[in-house]
C-alpha cells in the first residue's frame, strides 16, 4: 500500500483548452514548494496531482502545500490494488485508527469494467466495519468519511479533505507592480494577488532621514514572509526624500497625500512600464484614511498610466487583519515605524480634492525633474525564501 496526498484544482477545472498549461505550472509550483523533501515523487495527471510520500510525513508536507495558489483542496490518500480483500482490510485499519464513532462509506467508481457497483461495495465495507468495531453508520452527519475510487489501476482510500488557498498557479496571470509600505494592508494585498496567480514585484518609497533603516528591516522581513507564496520577490527602494520635501514647501498642506499620492503613481508607473508589468497593486482600502474616499482615489489615480488593482478595496479592517495573521505578517506589520506619509504632520487633509487645484499645485515646481532622480536611483534588492540569515 503506497501513502500519497491527492491535490483537487478547484477552479482550474474551468479553464478548458489552457488546462494543461495550468497543471504544469502547478506542479511546477508545488515541486518547488516541497523541494526540501527530497524523498517525494509526483504523478502530474489530468484531474488531480498525486504526491508520493515515500516515507515523507504527511503534516510536515501537507503544512507547505497549504501555501501554494491553485490548490483547491488535497487529501491523504492510500492506493491499493484493485484487490476487495485488501480494501476490506485497510479501510477496516482507517477506521479503527480514527478512533471516532459514527461513520459512512462513499464508493465512485469511474473504472466500470470492475464489476461490483458502488452501492455494493459501500455495503460490503460498511459491514466489515460493523463486524469488527463499535462504530454505527450515519449517513447524514457522520464523524468519519470512508472515500473510496476505483479507477483502473488502483483503488483509492482516503478519509478527510483539507482545504487549501484556492485561486489560479502563480505566475499563469502576468506581473504586477505592488506598492508595499511597512503597514498591515499592503502584505496582505500582495498575498492575494499571488494568490490570484499574478507574480509580485514591490516598490517602497523611502524618506530617509525621516523614515530610517528599520522600515526597510521591515519591508525586508515582510518579503521574506511572502517567498512562502513567490520564492524571488524584486525590491525597488525609490529615494523619496527631496520630492516629499518640495511638495510640502510649495503645496498647500490640506493637498500634500494627495499631491505625495500622485507622485507615487507617477512613479510606480515608469518604474512598472519598464519592468513591464501589467498593473499597479497597492492596500488601498475605501473610505480607510483620506486619501482612500472615492473622490481622492480618483483624482490621485488619474496620473497612473497603468490600470491599478486594489484587492482590499472593500474590505474591512478586521477580515484584512485576520488574512495577515494568517500569512504571518501582522506581528511584523504592527512594530513601530515611520511611514514617508505619517512624517509630515498633516492635521486637516482634504478627503474631497479638486483635480484642477491638484495641477495648479503641481505646477509649483519641477516634479518631473525629482521623478527622474527618484526613477534613476532606485536601489535594487531581490529577497529569496533562502537566505535565511541575511535577515536575522
Ligand atoms: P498599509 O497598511 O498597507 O500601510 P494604510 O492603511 O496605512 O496601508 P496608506 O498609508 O494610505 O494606507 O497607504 C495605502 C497604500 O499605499 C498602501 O497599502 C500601500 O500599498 C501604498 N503605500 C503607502 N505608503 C507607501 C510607501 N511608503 N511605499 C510604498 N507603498 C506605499
Ligand atoms: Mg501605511
Amino acid at each position: 500500500m503506497d501513502e500519497l496526498i491527492m491535490l483537487r484544482y478547484g477552479e482550474l477545472s474551468t479553464k478548458g483548452k489552457n488546462k494543461r498549461d495550468f497543471i504544469n505550472l502547478l506542479g511546477c509550483n508545488v515541486k518547488h514548494a516541497l523541494k526540501k523533501f527530497s524523498n517525494l515523487t509526483y504523478d502530474i495527471k489530468y484531474d488531480h496531482i498525486y504526491i508520493h510520500l515515500n516515507g515523507e510525513k504527511y503534516d510536515d508536507v501537507s503544512k507547505r502545500l497549504l501555501d501554494v495558489s491553485g490548490i483547491y483542496s488535497f487529501s491523504k490518500v492510500y492506493r491499493l490494488p484493485i484487490d476487495l480483500d485488501v480494501l476490506k482490510q485497510e479501510a477496516l485499519k482507517l477506521a479503527l485508527a480514527e478512533n471516532k464513532k459514527t461513520f459512512k462509506v462513499h464508493t465512485k467508481r469511474p473504472n466500470k469494467s470492475f464489476p461490483i457497483h458502488s452501492e455494493e461495495i459501500n455495503r460490503l465495507i460498511a459491514g466489515e466495519i460493523l463486524r469488527n468495531s463499535d462504530y454505527k453508520v450515519d449517513v447524514h452527519n457522520p464523524e468519519l468519511m470512508i472515500n473510496i475510487t476505483v479507477r483502473e489501476d488502483y483503488i483509492y482510500l482516503f478519509t478527510d479533505e483539507t482545504l487549501a488557498a484556492g485561486g489560479y498557479p502563480l505566475g499563469s496571470g502576468g506581473k504586477s507592480l505592488m506598492m508595499l509600505s511597512g503597514g498591515i494592508d499592503s502584505p496582505v494585498a500582495a498575498y492575494l494577488m499571488m494568490k490570484r496567480g499574478i507574480k509580485i514585484e514591490c516598490i517602497h518609497f523611502a524618506s530617509p532621514p525621516y523614515t530610517n533603516e528599520a522600515v526597510i528591516t521591515k519591508i525586508k522581513d515582510l518579503l521574506k514572509k511572502l517567498t512562502a507564496y513567490q520564492k524571488e520577490i524584486k525590491l525597488f527602494i525609490v529615494p523619496f526624500t527631496k520630492l516629499q520635501e518640495e511638495i510640502y514647501h510649495h503645496v498647500n498642506i490640506s493637498y500634500a497625500i494627495t499631491i505625495m499620492r500622485r507622485m507615487m503613481y507617477r512613479i510606480a508607473s515608469r518604474v512598472a512600464g519598464k519592468r513591464k508589468d501589467l498593473v499597479i497593486a497597492n492596500g488601498e482600502s475605501l473610505g480607510q484614511v483620506a486619501s482612500q474616499t472615492l473622490k481622492s482615489i480618483s483624482v490621485i489615480e488619474k496620473v497612473s498610466t497603468l490600470p491599478v488593482i486594489r484587492p482590499l478595496a472593500i474590505f474591512d479592517k478586521v477580515d484584512i487583519i485576520k488574512i495577515a495573521r494568517k500569512i504571518d505578517t501582522y506581528d511584523i506589520s504592527i512594530r513601530p515605524y515611520e511611514d514617508c506619509c505619517t512624517i509630515f504632520e498633516v492635521k486637516n487633509p482634504t478627503t474631497a480634492p479638486n483635480e484642477e487645484k491638484a495641477i495648479e499645485y503641481e505646477q509649483l515646481f519641477d516634479f518631473e525633474k525629482l521623478i527622474d532622480d527618484c526613477v534613476n536611483n532606485l536601489e535594487v534588492l531581490t529577497i529569496t525564501d533562502e537566505d535565511e540569515d541575511d535577515l536575522l
